[in-house]
């Protein structure tokens, strides 16, 4: 674990040392980008699928190098090239409304198609869209097809309006995986299905996700030894990535396990980009993704003002795990539909709102942040109802910030600077009267 010994304000904003997770995860993601960008010059087919509802566990059923466009614009959002390619995308006639995702995606093929490595994509041999309530995914998806002109599959994943899954839901969709998408795969990949081969990689899934579930429910302590947002966001990477189902998957997060009970142990706050974050004044849970372009500077805005955020909803966009679900060996294909049932992009309103005003009860939070992602639909509908009902069922105070994904022309530092410092002070006023009521 890093030793630091200045405080925060004395150090100039630098990389601080990093933990042996963070240098594991980047070591992974390397590797990742240099099997996917030498998949043709080594045979090896590719698949291209996105993070919400992704079946990781089934790819790799039939050796397919896994390449999520999300994960690129991410990529590429932080290392501040999204910019360029977003409005590459506008000039190519894509509405400034679009989710900046797929404008950050199409105008980076449009400019060479280049992974993180320098090297060019491959162009996928077959593309399996999960669908998961964000109706982008198939336009999207669609936009692809017509570049790559190659294999398409879509398993359809019916909206828990109702807030359950029914028997019903679950059988269409295992329906689907049988006669759709398992042959579709073996076909394109000439490898053979072994539901075998599907239950060692469940069960991988499985111990990293009680790993993850344990470092995440770390932040119900005080102080929180992590930050489950700014934090959260690097924690979830393998899980909701291409390494679900993998012993690299299982070794990241036992590290990771093992750090944060180190944290515990010794009373510390989450690490930040600066160090460690200093006395925990707020405790915080956040909806919505955050800004990838100014990713440091927004994680400031909250890590300066002792700021910690204890649960968000985010970090459940590839899959919710707190609540029990595990990926299971024994119904391997019944594990996947729910899995796909239950992420957050295709929960009901009233079921985000319950998750949310749990998450300040159980993880006892001063309050809600929502950043309102400009381009993202998805998110966004129904957040201002969202922000009443969870004020009003937890008497916590709720506020709205906004932003986008990977444009960097809508973050303006001064606005959201401006609403977090009012924020904190409704937290404080609130803090004060319920202890002046209780004198
Ligand atoms: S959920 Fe939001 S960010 Fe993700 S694809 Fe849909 S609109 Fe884009």
């Amino acid at each position: 674990m890093t030793e630091i010994t200045t405080s925060r304000a004395e150090r100039p904003a630098k990389d601080a040392v990093k933990d042996e997770s963070m240098l594991k995860q980047k070591a992974m993601m390397a590797g990742h980008y240099d099997r996917l960008t030498s998949a043709t010059e080594r045979g090896e087919k590719v698949c291209a699928t996105f993070v919400p509802g992704n079946l990781n566990e089934l790819i790799m059923c039939f050796d397919f190098a896994n390449n999520l466009p999300e994960v690129n614009a991410i990529q590429n959002g932080l290392r501040k090239k999204s910019g360029r390619y977003v409005m590459e995308s506008e000039k190519l006639g894509h509405s400034e409304d679009v989710c900046t995702y797929v404008k950050s995606d199409i105008g980076m093929m449009a400019m060479g198609n280049l992974a993180p490595n320098g090297k060019p994509l491959p162009s996928p041999d077959v593309l399996l869209l999960s669908y998961t309530g964000c109706f982008t995914f198939m336009k999207w998806f669609e936009l692809l097809r017509e570049q790559y002109q190659c294999e398409t599959i879509m398993l359809h994943t019916p909206y828990e309006g109702d807030g359950w899954v029914t028997e019903n839901m679950r059988n269409y969709m295992v329906k689907q995986l049988k006669e759709e998408v398992i042959p579709k795969l073996e076909r394109v990949s000439g490898v053979k299905f072994d539901i075998d081969r599907l239950r060692e990689n469940l069960k991988r899934s499985a111990v990293a996700e009680d790993d993850l579930v344990y470092v995440l429910q770390s932040a119900k302590n005080k102080p929180s030894p992590i930050d489950a947002y700014f934090g959260g966001i690097y924690y979830i990477g393998p899980i909701f990535g291409a390494f679900r189902g993998t012993d690299d998957a299982i070794d990241y997060y036992r590290t990771l396990r093992a750090e944060v009970q180190d944290r515990l142990d010794n009373g510390r706050g989450p690490v930040t980009p600066e160090g460690d974050m200093g006395e925990e004044k707020y405790r915080l849970v956040t909806e919505g993704p955050p800004n990838y372009t100014s990713f440091r500077d927004f994680w400031k805005m909250f890590y300066d003002e002792g700021a910690v955020v204890v649960a968000s909803s985010y970090t459940k966009v590839g899959g919710v795990y707190d609540f029990g679900f595990r990926h299971d060996p024994e119904r391997p294909l019944e594990s996947l539909a729910e899995y796909c049932l239950g992420v957050y992009t295709n929960r009901s309103l009233p079921q985000r709102v319950d998750m949310l005003v749990d998450y300040v009860n159980e993880y006892e939070a001063d309050g809600l942040l929502i950043n309102s992602i400009k381009s993202c639909n998805s998110f966004s509908a129904g957040q201002l109802l969202i922000m009443r009902e969870v004020e009003k069922r937890t008497g916590k105070p709720a506020a709205f910030v906004e932003s986008d994904l990977v444009d960097p022309r809508y973050f303006s530092a001064a606005n959201i600077k401006n609403r977090m410092e009012s924020y904190f002070q409704m937290v404080d006023q609130k803090r004060a009267g319920v202890k002046g009521a209780a004198a």
